[in-house]
């Protein structure tokens, strides 16, 4: 007999199966920034977001086994209590002084970023509005905060303007939230818009750079794009060009002072592991040293884009959207035949109709894996 708990879950798995929905994970071993093994094979991977390659640099390598070895594997507590090993202020430092802020504050990923900063600033009776197309942990934030969350279209400033014309009055505080690069579609919010919108209503503006560091403008992420854009709530994380795990938010001392003693994901969660620190701080110092790498993976993005006649890309991530999740689903496991991995990525991810090969580029992969990515493509694109 099949207790209730376990007759749900295979429902609900079956369900998923019936509509090719059903995500299931794949053992995928990494030994470098370019190719993965999965299922005995060794594919060139299009799906990773280590858009430096830094994940596998030996600078940032030994800076993590170093760290390791001094203050071992583990944070041992909270950041509050003894887990706020000393390369903490120094990651936060230097953060801070890449996006010309006062102060930074590490979390332990970018989801529990999101999760913590967004509720800390506003609750019930307070209003959040966010690009519909924002990364999922903005919304998962916005919901912990239980502010009146209201979705605006996709980098449609006038109507972010109207529906602050319209809700402002009746909320107390309000928090503008988008992604700056939007991770599965590759395109850029325009922030210097957004940002006047904001402060024409007295509205706090976040943005999620996670994909925008080390990979657009300077390397340094959007805002400074946009000369006008002030963004209060930077954020960003370490998982992506970093190579490494862990997130951050940039922004005033006192803004940071009061996430640090009320952000329940800083307050209640473990430090992030000593080598995660010590890894992006190798990483950073890397990005300084080579800022060459920085345009990498954008013009390998755009290689792709000419080839194919798609809008050029804005970032390293260009979708490739074929509608259902089915045909997605085909294109990837064609693609993957051919020695390439291009994972399908389907709703909710995205909205419905629009599952698609979500394009990951790094600076580390050659012009001739482009193109042998470009000619296995092209059978798959509309006509
Ligand atoms: N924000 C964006 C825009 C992301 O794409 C992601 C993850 N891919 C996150 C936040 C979550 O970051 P993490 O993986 O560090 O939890």
């Amino acid at each position: 007999m099949t207790d209730t708990l376990t007759a749900f879950a295979q429902g609900k798995i079956d369900q998923l199966a019936a509509s090719s929905l059903l995500r299931t994970l794949r053992p995928t071993g990494r030994r470098d920034g370019v190719f993965v093994e999965r299922g005995g094979r060794r594919l060139v991977s299009f799906s990773c977001n280590d858009y430096l390659g830094l994940s596998h640099h030996p600078a940032v390598k030994a800076a993590a086994q170093a760290a390791i070895e001094t203050y071992g594997t583990g944070s041992g507590a909270s950041r509050l209590i003894t887990g706020d090993n000393p390369l903490f202020a120094e990651l936060e430092a230097r953060l801070a002084a890449l996006k010309g802020t006062e102060a930074a504050c590490i979390f332990g990923s970018g989801y529990l970023a999101n999760a913590g900063i967004i509720p800390t600033f506003v609750g019930p009776g307070d209003l959040i509005l966010v690009d519909e197309l924002a990364h999922a942990c903005i919304w998962s934030g916005a919901k912990l905060s239980s502010a009146q969350t209201v979705a605006f279209r996709h980098n449609d400033v006038a109507d972010l303007s109207a529906k602050l014309a319209s809700l402002r009055g009746e909320a107390g505080r309000t928090l503008i939230a988008t992604d700056g690069v939007f991770s599965m579609d590759g395109d850029i919010a325009p922030l210097d818009e957004i940002s006047r919108a904001a402060r024409a209503h007295d509205a706090w503006l976040l943005v999620d750079d996670a994909h925008g560091l080390g990979v657009v403008g300077d390397g340094s992420g959007t805002a400074k794009l946009f000369a006008d854009a002030r963004v209060d709530l930077q954020m960003g994380t370490l998982s992506k060009a970093i190579g490494g795990y862990g997130a951050y938010v940039c922004a005033t001392k006192p803004v940071i002072d009061f996430i640090k003693t009320r952000s329940r994901t800083v307050v209640y969660s473990t430090g992030l592991p000593p080598a995660n620190v010590a890894a992006a701080l190798a990483a950073l110092d890397v990005i300084a040293r080579e800022p060459e790498r920085v345009a990498g993976p954008i013009a390998r993005a755009r290689r792709l884009t000419a080839a194919l006649n798609l809008p050029a890309a804005e970032s390293a991530v260009v979708p490739i959207v074929l509608g259902e999740a089915e045909t997605a689903l085909a294109a990837a496991r064609d693609l993957e035949a051919r020695g390439l991995l291009a994972v399908a990525i389907r709703p909710p991810t995205v909205p419905a109709g629009t599952a698609r090969l979500r394009l990951a580029f790094s600076s580390e992969h050659t012009e001739e894996q482009v193109d042998q990515l470009i000619e296995a493509l092209r059978p798959w694109l509309p006509r």
